[in-house]
């Protein structure tokens, strides 16, 4: 089963590529018949992928060894649509041959409409580690906080006041002074 809202970006994705001739109605056909998915939703690194079959070594590529696209279930809250549209863009280039993020990869991706979507991956990131933390290295001298998913043990400085940082719980960020 397909996930409707991933279905609904597929019907934004296709036109807007066949719009920049990256492909053609035929190919739209195909592409149209690869299953959609989500990637596990603790992963921090990954935002999506296109897998494909295991083929001969060496052998091209074809949208019809695409096994899966899938997408990270964050990036479907409303906030980062934008940036899910570029996601299935991204991996939908991949699934008509290009398979390496080489200049050519570069160029083609940057074709994509959407200027704030192309340069969004970098605070989606952040803001998927910030859901994995559970600690807050917090600077008690200018408050800074840094989420991470382990403790400092007092082994970090703030950059700027030299003090050494404070471990709190993420969910408990303030303290009893
Ligand atoms: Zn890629
Ligand atoms: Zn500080």
């Amino acid at each position: 089963m397909t996930n409707e809202q991933l279905e609904e970006l597929r019907k934004i994705v296709l036109p807007v590529m066949r719009i920049l001739k990256l492909i053609n109605l035929e190919e739209e056909e195909k592409l149209k018949q690869i299953p959609l998915g989500l990637i596990r939703k603790n992963a921090t690194r990954m935002h999506a992928v296109c897998r494909f079959n295991p083929g001969p070594k060496g052998y091209k590529k074809r949208i019809e060894d695409v096994k899966e696209v899938a997408i990270h279930p964050e990036a479907l809250n409303e906030k980062w649509l934008h940036y899910a549209r570029f996601l299935m863009f991204h991996e939908y280039l991949h699934a008509i041959g290009n398979i390496r993020h080489d200049s050519v990869f570069r160029e083609l991706e940057n074709l994509w409409p959407d200027e704030k979507a192309k340069s969004a991956g970098k605070e989606f990131g952040k803001y998927l580690r910030n859901r994995a933390s559970k600690w807050f290295w917090t600077c008690p001298k200018c408050n800074k906080q840094h989420p991470r998913t382990r403790k400092s043990n007092g082994r970090y400085l703030c950059r700027k006041c030299k003090v050494t940082l404070i471990d709190s719980p993420v969910g408990q960020t303030h303290h009893a002074q």
